[in-house]
């Protein structure tokens, strides 16, 4: 079935000029100003994609647009505008009211670009909404938030649910550095809740709920996005080469079928390089035996990389390492605050795990380092990489792009 286009401008001759440049992959549908377009999504929607003209009598482009917004929020919104001073569309996009602008005329190649991304990003907007759904009318969850007697975990997951629909989730970063030069080769997102009622939840708060309610897809899935929309947008990217974003994937996420189209749409949409990537696995979901490798391996053929994590042990790690390309060992932070203490056995541990990696061909990253000591163990003890607060505890994106500036 051909996605549902509605174009809606006061220009006759524009609309037809449109339809008949589309009607051959989008069913298209035409109004003639904003009341008409707002009449044909009640009558005739849903719409993959609104694109609309700026200028038009009576309800202008960005008006009509916001109002879709409210009455059909999953539907794609676009701007068509014949003005050379585009500071109200850009306006439009930072609000979340429109997804892009495109200038008249719009070249076709501009056109069909544009429209393909957006009804990927409709389609997303759908899939999200159906998963929120199932969510919702899990039984437990329900149960949960009906009765208060049930475990507060429930409970905790039916408030996520209006969390994520709300928009209360963002992302923090926390720096990854080469140990030698000090530099910032990397950022590990890490998701925050920022209940209407409360202050900022650490995912430690929150993680656990969201894998148990089966949240953690559609959680996963705007992490996912989000992370690389944003880490796309830094200025300081291209001056970064080698800059690579951490996302964490719970055992959940890795057993979806959907999870590669799901990071393929979040890197399409945002235009980020998959080489880029590193996805953070837990020891025991590598260890698995429902773990996807075939899967995961086609991830890594398209340029991302994984990292094993949350271990103490090298024969696990070599272990993990048969079944998976691994790129990366980050090493539990609970061994790295042992090293000053506990030279004899967790210093011992440490420095086998380093051996393992590089035998292996593995980078060792040390999590957790929060003093000059623990920084310095590591160091000698061969590690290449550290993560931890000593460098840097998680922080918004603001804060994180003056430590790269010069990275
Ligand atoms: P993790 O992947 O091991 O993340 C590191 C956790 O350790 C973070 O807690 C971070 O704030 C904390 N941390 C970092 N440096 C230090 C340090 O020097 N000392 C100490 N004591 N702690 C440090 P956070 O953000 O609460 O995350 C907890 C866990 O939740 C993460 O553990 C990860 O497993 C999970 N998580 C976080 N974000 C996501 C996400 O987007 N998706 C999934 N699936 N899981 C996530
Ligand atoms: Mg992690």
């Amino acid at each position: 079935m051909k996605p549902r286009v509605l174009l809606v401008d006061d220009d006759a001759k524009i609309l037809s000029g449109l339809r008949r440049q589309l009607h051959s992959r989008y069913e298209v549908t035409v109004a003639d100003g904003g009341e008409r377009g707002l009449a044909t999504i009640t009558e005739q929607g849903p719409f993959a994609v609104v694109i609309s003209d700026m200028r038009m009598p009576g309800m202008d482009g960005a008006t009509f647009l916001s109002r879709v917004r409210t009455s059909a929020p999953l539907t794609t919104r676009v701007l068509l505008t014949g003005q050379t001073e585009p500071s109200a569309a850009i306006r439009a996009i930072n609000d979340g009211q429109i997804f892009r602008f495109l200038n008249k005329p719009c070249p076709p190649e501009v056109l069909d670009r544009c429209l393909q991304e957006a009804v990927v990003r409709y389609q997303a907007a759908r899939d999200e909404e159906s998963a929120l759904a199932a969510v919702l009318t899990d039984r437990r969850v329900l149960d949960s938030a009906l009765d208060p007697t049930v475990p507060a975990g429930d409970a905790l997951a039916a408030e996520l649910v209006d969390a994520l629909r709300n928009g209360e989730f963002h992302l923090r970063y926390q720096p990854i550095v080469d140990l030698a030069s000090e530099r910032v080769i990397g950022v590990e997102a890490l998701v925050r809740w920022t209940p209407a009622h409360a202050g900022l939840v650490p995912a430690s708060r929150f993680i656990h709920a969201a894998e148990s309610s089966g949240l953690i897809r559609p959680l996963g899935r705007w992490v996912m996005s989000a992370a690389c929309q944003e880490v796309a947008s830094w200025p300081a990217l291209a001056a970064t080469e080698s800059l690579r974003v951490h996302i964490n994937l719970s055992e959940s996420q890795l057993r979806d079928p959907q999870l590669a189209d799901d990071l393929q749409q979040a890197l399409t949409l945002s235009g980020f390089d998959a080489s880029r990537v590193t996805l953070e696995i837990d020891h025991g979901a590598a260890l698995s035996e429902k773990l996807p490798q075939a899967s995961l391996r086609r991830l890594c053929d398209r340029g991302m990389r994984l990292a094993l994590c949350g271990f103490t042990d090298a024969a696990l790690l070599r272990d993990a390492a048969e079944r998976l390309p691994l790129a990366v060992a980050k090493i539990r932070r609970h061994l790295t605050a042992l090293l000053p203490t506990d030279e004899q056995h967790s210093g011992v541990l440490f420095s086998q795990i380093v051996a393992t990696a590089h035998d292996l061909g593995i980078r060792a990253v040390a999590e957790g380092i929060e003093t000059d000591q623990q920084r310095d163990l590591c160091r000698e003890r061969g590690c290449d990489l550290g993560q931890g607060y000593r460098y840097g505890s998680p922080v918004e994106a603001g804060e994180l792009l003056s430590l790269l500036v010069g990275a």
